[in-house]
């Protein structure tokens, strides 16, 4: 009964195109979307300087792109549900797996009073629902950088992110398999930071995730 008030009042809509979605339906995309979005099937790894592994289920392009920028910078934190669904579902399906802990890229304390949430976060935490892996804050960011689209070429994002980010609980890294999370990879500087982190405190292993990849190798 809640669920079809609900969906009265806020009748459910695909996150990517924006159509109404049937009332059963238990995922918030439509079957056009499906088919169409840019998928990255065998091109959903990315190498990085430190980390095993990086899936991504798709190409940071077309309606994919949009709708990663109406969740990051348009409120739109809702679609954390389907988005971190999709990064579990290709982390199972192509992963190494053996994943004992899922943490994420966090964001400055600047950042979160503007933007209110912290957009990888919440991915994790969807991703971890669906993988049955806990989740937990591992890394902190300790200094507010530009964002990485605002600098260009590998030398200088990898300068911008240069010591930004501290570990937390070393407790929980030791000797643990991570699988660290992020909306998007584009050069990998940021999760290799991040990765590089992880390590120093002692990681066995760190295999990342992201909704989407910018390039198309
Ligand atoms: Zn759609």
């Amino acid at each position: 009964m809640k669920k079809l008030i609900q969906n009265l009042i806020y009748p459910r809509r695909c996150v990517f195109c924006g159509e109404f979605l049937d009332k059963n339906s238990n995922e918030d995309i439509c079957a056009a979307c499906v088919d169409k979005l840019p998928w990255t099937k065998n091109k959903c790894k990315s190498k990085g300087e430190f980390f095993s592994e990086c899936l991504s289920p798709l190409f940071y392009e077309g309606s994919a792109g949009e709708a990663l920028r109406r969740f990051k910078f348009m409120g739109k934190s809702s679609y954390a549900r389907l988005m971190g669904k999709l990064i579990a579902d290709c982390v199972q399906e192509n992963g190494k797996g053996g994943y004992e802990v899922i943490t994420w890229v966090p964001i400055s304390a600047r950042r979160m009073r503007k933007r209110g949430y912290c957009q990888a976060k919440l991915l994790a935490r969807e991703a971890s629902k669906t993988l049955g892996i806990p989740c937990a804050r591992l890394i902190r960011k300790r200094r507010h950088t530009p964002p990485q689209s605002t600098v260009s070429g590998l030398a200088a994002r990898k300068a911008n992110v240069s010591g930004a980010f501290c570990a937390v609980g070393k407790s929980g890294i030791a000797g643990r398999s991570v699988l660290l999370i992020d909306d998007v990879i584009t050069t990998g500087a940021t999760l290799s930071e991040c990765t590089r982190i992880l390590r120093m405190a002692g990681a066995r292993n760190v295999s990342c995730a992201t909704l989407c990849k910018a390039t198309k190798k």
